[in-house]
Parts: structure tokens; sequence; C-alpha cells
């Protein structure tokens, strides 16, 4: 994507041939309905870029979006506005999602209104109904978001979202920045509305523990690649692939879910260089001859599990 490359290098400091940065390569994996796909990975490893591609606010340079079976990647018109809706997400500062300018009551209405999700003489009502589900008093709405606590702008950010009736939420490290008790209480939210509308929630985040608690699967990415994905407690059980037998030996209780993966032997190689082969070759406790030199491809390791690394051929 040609925007992250420039961002990107920007970060890095450095000057970069666009067309030789994928932030995602490769990455092929479904959602169901009801479904709740945690995907994790260090920060960089373009799990958030995935999330945005797979939301609809990014396009992929190659490959297909199937929304119902129909690809939304490259669709105009009926099919990308129904996409769209359906497809929602809510970011880590809800401030990104909300317009502080505006009260919240219109914040919340506004792409319902614009996309006539309900008839106008509808819209308070149903406007109300979303919030007061959401745990936000109806009757403040005409507040701007800055009256509010982080915990509460995370509500109305869901609110917003919820609004449009989506089929899927992509959520990028959505409870990231709450305190534990406040993550608890939009974890909660989250469980509850997948129960009342069947969503399904795709996970973003770097926090394991978390991701542990509420995947039915969990997706794991290094460095642009899915490396490994599984259901939870298969992947929890039996992780397979070295990298994430690394992530998950750095969480050995829920009460340390705020590590992070740095302590994972050796630097996160840049994504504009990234190694040969399999790109965790330089980090991998296992790493062979072949690993330098040959990309291992996602394999079935178990039904419903995939791993991408030579050690399974091996025997
Ligand atoms: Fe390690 Fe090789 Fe497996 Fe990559 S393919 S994870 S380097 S053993
Ligand atoms: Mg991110």
């Amino acid at each position: 994507k040609p925007d992250f490359a420039a961002k990107l290098a920007a970060r890095l400091g450095a000057p970069i041939n666009r067309r030789t940065v994928h932030a995602v390569d490769d990455a092929s994996f479904a959602i169901h309905q009801r479904e709740v796909v945690g995907l994790v990975g260090e920060s960089g490893c373009g799990k958030s870029t995935l999330g945005r591609i797979v939301a609809g606010i990014d396009d992929p340079t190659e490959g297909r979006i199937l929304y119902r079976g129909q690809d939304v990647a490259h669709a105009s018109g009926e099919a990308t506005r129904k996409f769209h809706l359906k497809i929602q997400m809510i970011f880590q500062d809800p401030l990104d999602s909300l317009n502080p300018r505006y009260r919240i009551g219109k914040s919340v209405s506004e792409a319902a209104r614009y996309h006539k999700v309900v008839p106008e003489e509808q819209m308070a009502e149903h406007i109300e109904k979303v919030l007061l589900q959401c745990g936000v008093d109806p009757t403040t709405q005409n507040r701007f978001p800055h009256q509010f606590s982080g915990g509460q702008r995370q509500r109305i950010g869901i609110a917003r979202a919820l609004a449009l009736r989506p089929d899927l939420v992509v959520c990028d490290e959505a409870v990231a920045s709450l305190d534990v008790s406040i993550q608890a209480q939009i974890i909660n939210l989250f469980m509850d509305l997948r129960d009342e509308y069947d969503l399904a929630y795709l996970f973003v985040s770097h926090d394991i523990g978390v991701v542990r608690h509420i995947s039915d699967r969990v997706v794991v990415m290094y460095l642009g690649r899915i490396v490994e994905q599984g259901t939870t407690a298969e992947l929890f059980a039996k992780p397979n692939h070295p990298y994430t037998q690394a992530l998950l030996s750095e969480v050995p209780s829920l009460k340390r879910r705020h590590s992070s993966f740095h302590t994972i032997k050796g630097e996160i190689p840049s994504p504009l260089k990234p190694p040969s082969g399999c790109h965790f070759h330089p980090r991998c406790p296992h790493a062979m001859e072949r690993c330098k030199l040959e990309r291992p491809m996602l394999k079935a390791v178990a039904s419903g599990h995939m791993s991408a690394c030579h050690l399974n051929d091996e025997g």
C-alpha cells in the first residue's frame, strides 16, 4: 500500500522504493458469522494494515476480499456500499472516529442517517436503543466527546459502529488504552453484542491474554505473513510455529498479560528488507540451512490448524 509505505519510510527515516514493501504478504483467512478471530503479532507485523484492508479502509494491491462470496476489494457501487456498512472498524482511541466538534448524538447517527439504516422517523429511537445497549445514557447525546471518560468514549465509538448494523467489527487495539477493569467491561460489551446481533469480530491486538480470553480462533502474523492459525484451544495447547511458541512462552499467566513481545531474542527485522526464506530465521532457535533459502508455506498440522514452518516436513 503506497501511503503505508510512505509512512513507514518516514517512521524509519529510510528512502524507499514503494514497490518493494509488502506490509501484508499473502495473508489468507476467513471469518465466519458470530466468530471472534484474534489477530496477533508484534507491532509492525502488518496486523493493523490487514485489519484496515478487511474493513475496506485500505485496498489490497493484490488479492481479493470476499464478503458473503462477493469480491468487494475491487467492486464499486452497491456491493462496496453494503460492504462498508457491514464491516465497521473500532480504533484504539475513539477520538479517531468521533469528531470533537460534534455532539455525540450527531456522531453516532450521522453515518446511519446517511445510509438510511432505518427510516428517518425511526432514527431517534434507533440511536437511543443503540446507545443504551452500549451503556451510554441517551440523555447525554448533546454532549461533546471530551466530556466523557475514555471508557465511555469507547462505548460511544462502539455505538457509532453498531448503529450501522454491521456483521463484522474490526477492533484494532480497541481496549489497549483502557484500565484493566474498564477493558473487562468493554470486552463483556463486545460479547453481549455478539450474542444479540450474531456479530463477528476481527480482534487485532498485541495482548495475548485478551485475545485468548475472547477469541474462537487465533491468527498469528510475523513480518506481514500469517505464520500460524488455529482454534484458540488448540493453538494455546499445541503452538506449532517457533514464533508462536516464543510469543506464548512470554505470557505465562493472565496477570502478565500486558507484557509485550520484545523479550524474544533479537530485533524485529525491518519490514522494508525482511530476511530471506522464513522471515523468522534470524531469531528462530531451530533455524536450518533450508530456512534461509526457502519460504515455508502454511500447511495443515491438525484439523483446522495451520502453520508455516519447515520443521513440519522434517518429521
Ligand atoms: Fe524456524 Fe525454520 Fe520453522 Fe522458520 S521455517 S520457524 S526458521 S524452523
Ligand atoms: Mg497496530
